[in-house]
């Protein structure tokens, strides 16, 4: 099997540091946040104190000035020990970003030390109940008023809604031109209007807080910008490829974490006087998974070393996300099929991976429009 060359000793060292983390911090208590539906904002302190929050922002911005294989290493290891409920790849990994990337210096000075000491929590709100796939449609309006914009609308399915202390909110500045009216503003949560409704209840992903949001005639100043406005849609399609990848790297993470688990339970599980491992329908089901979690790997890791070289095309991360995440459905189900009425007991890491799984092929882009990106390029 090919190792994986894309990893320095200093990544190894920070791989190790993030299980350590894991498996202290969060893991144990990972049940209890499920039945919570939340994670407590102290796990979040304690992440920045261990040197997990934005590691890949400019240590200027209070960042570790890393490179972005160590946003990878740690929603790789996320996804092998099933800590579905951190937001913290989001938080690290696609909010910072796009302030670091298109944000005015007082904004960059103002939030990203405190997105990096856990004193303010990312979000980011794109998604309406009218509308997700289709972000042209966005209802959301940020209209002008001397030096401020006052927005109205409603967003659905954020994740991070309950714990977030700041929103970039993708809102219409200019309906009239569609998507290039389209303009990103943060917003903090203690601004009036801004209020959090429910806390959703879903089939996976239990301990993760995605939430609905509302604005109404909430006032932010012309200085939340950012960027430029209405280059919102421009900022989206650029950074996108990489919340794209990262999707695909947390499938392939939990395909081997599933492999993994199942491989060890059915080397001990027995029927009809044989190990379940035994019996030929096992090993081709697992060689199955195996093959596609190697392959899937090689391309992955190509796409992490595209994104370094800040080469990762929209069409490459689109098939990144698209293959990784059907895989990813097919391997956690066929996984679970082997460890029988106990694969189907949240009390088992692979009952919780088939449920979590599932959103992958929804969100970040669902599986249907990574299909349309792709073929537009054909
Ligand atoms: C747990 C969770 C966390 C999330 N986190 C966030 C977040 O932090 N921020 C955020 O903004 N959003 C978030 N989302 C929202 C997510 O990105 C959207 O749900 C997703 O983009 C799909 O949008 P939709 O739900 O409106 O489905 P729709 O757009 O209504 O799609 C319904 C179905 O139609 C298909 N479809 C749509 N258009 C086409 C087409 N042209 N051709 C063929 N089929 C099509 C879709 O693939 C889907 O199968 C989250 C969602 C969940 C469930």
């Amino acid at each position: 099997m090919p190792s994986r060359n894309i990893f320095d000793t200093e990544h190894q060292i920070f791989r190790e540091s993030v299980r350590k983390f894991l498996a202290e911090e969060v893991t144990p208590f990972h049940d209890q946040w499920e039945k919570d539906g939340v994670v407590p904002r102290e796990v979040w302190n304690k992440a920045a104190k261990a040197g997990l929050l934005l590691p890949t922002i400019s240590v200027q911005y209070g960042g570790s000035g890393a490179d972005f294989r160590f946003g990878a290493i740690l929603t790789e290891e996320i996804g092998y020990s099933s800590s579905s409920g951190l937001g913290i790849p989001l938080h690290n990994d696609i909010v910072a970003p796009y302030i670091e990337a298109y944000g005015s210096e007082e904004l960059k000075r103002n939030w990203l030390p405190k997105m990096a000491s856990a004193e303010a929590i990312g979000a980011i709100c794109m998604t309406e109940p009218g509308t997700g796939s289709d972000l042209q449609g966005v209802k959301t309006s940020a209209q002008e008023d001397g030096d401020h914009f006052i927005i109205n609308g409603q967003k659905t399915f954020i994740t991070n809604g309950q714990n977030a202390d700041i929103m970039i909110v993708v809102a219409k500045t200019d309906p009239k031109k569609g998507a290039r009216g389209t303009s990103l503003i943060l917003v903090e949560s203690t601004r009036e209007g801004f209020s959090r409704g429910r806390n959703l209840d879903k089939i996976g992903l239990k301990a993760q807080d995605t939430s609905e949001l509302f604005f109404q005639d909430v006032r932010v100043p012309k200085s939340n910008l950012i960027g430029e406005v209405n280059q919102g849609f421009v900022y989206l399609m650029e950074q996108l490829p990489r919340e794209r990848l990262l999707s695909a790297l947390r499938a392939m993470a939990t395909v081997e974490a599933a492999l993994e688990w199942t491989v060890s339970y059915t080397k001990e599980r027995e029927a009809f006087g044989s190990k379940i491992f035994d019996f030929q329908n096992t090993k081709f089901k697992l060689a199955e998974v195996r093959a596609n979690a190697v392959v899937g790997r090689v391309f992955i890791d190509r796409c992490i070393e595209l994104l370094l070289d800040n080469n990762l095309d929209i069409e490459t991360a689109a098939i990144a996300k698209l293959w990784a995440s059907e895989v990813q459905g097919k391997a956690v189900d066929e996984c679970l099929q082997l460890f029988g009425g106990y694969g189907y007991m949240r009390e088992f890491p692979i009952a919780r991976l088939f449920t979590d799984a599932r959103i992958n092929r929804i969100y970040a882009g669902s599986s249907e429009v990574m299909k349309l990106i792709i073929s537009r390029h054909l």
